[in-house]
């Protein structure tokens, strides 16, 4: 049973970057491959959750401005039509009603950690969306919903940013790690290790400098689904920390099942 994950993907240009968060992605996929991946993406918002339910996935380069290399970039996983279906009804079910969409392929949230840490594009692959306005229990939710996926070989994956001021990044290039950047990661990974879903839930009022590493909440809403499908009492565990453009925190958890 795969443990659910939350990663940080980074820069579009991540598997270009000569950067340790790299290095770990390339090594996440080394263990049992799972049966599926559901991906939960920050790049996909919806005001009601959203699965994509396709035969193939289509590659999907969502920003503008990078060199070319980038968009020749491939990720042309399976998807699964079956499981899109599975994962609806299991939010139906805990009353999160959701839609399915037979178009929509894999946004650099999903598919750029996807292609290091699971090179062969071999293992279906589907997406939820986020709801960007329906705040951390919404995604809990999400999340305890999608528990049994879990427990049926399929590798939940919450793909966002540990930190996200994407209004200073590039102001900050080549600078040390901020102490509003540092104070903020450490207290969530004390929230994290310490079980405080409670705080976790309320960290915007809570943790310090919340609104200024994530100026919207897209990128850490992803945190909360992976946390959610291990269950109440999840045993999280730190897999990897470090920065990027001094302010992006590429920090990444599992969440081991709950008993
Ligand atoms: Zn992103």
């Amino acid at each position: 049973m795969p443990n659910p994950i939350f990663l940080s993907h980074g820069s579009p240009m991540l598997p270009f970057e000569d950067h340790e968060a790299r290095d770990f992605l390339r090594t996440l996929g080394r263990g049992e491959t799972p049966r599926a991946i559901l991906m939960v993406s920050a790049h996909w918002e919806t005001a009601a959750p959203a699965v994509n339910a396709v035969e193939r996935n289509s590659t999907i380069h969502d920003f503008h401005g990078f060199p070319p290399e980038l968009y020749q970039l491939r990720y042309d996983a399976p998807g699964s039509p079956a499981l899109a279906e599975h994962v609806a009804e299991l939010l139906a079910t805990a009353g999160l009603p959701a839609t399915i969409d037979r178009q929509r392929g894999l946004d650099h949230g999903a598919w750029s950690p996807l292609l290091l840490a699971f090179p062969g594009a071999d293992v279906p692959v589907v997406q939820l969306s986020v709801q960007p306005d329906a705040g951390p229990e919404h995604h809990l939710k999400l999340g305890r919903a999608l528990r049994p996926l879990a427990e049926e070989g399929v590798l939940i994956i919450g793909s966002g940013s540990f930190t996200h001021d994407l209004y200073s990044w590039r102001n900050h290039r080549g600078q040390p790690e901020p102490d509003w950047v540092r104070s903020f990661a450490e207290w969530m990974d004390e929230a994290i290790a310490e079980g405080r879903t409670a705080d976790l839930l309320t960290y915007r009022s809570k943790a310090p400098n919340a609104a200024r590493n994530h100026p919207t909440e897209e990128h850490l809403l992803p945190l909360f689904v992976a946390l959610g499908a291990a269950g109440e009492g999840a045993r999280p565990k730190r897999l990897h920390s470090s920065v990027a453009h001094s302010v992006l925190r590429m920090d990444a958890y599992e969440f081991g099942l709950a008993a």
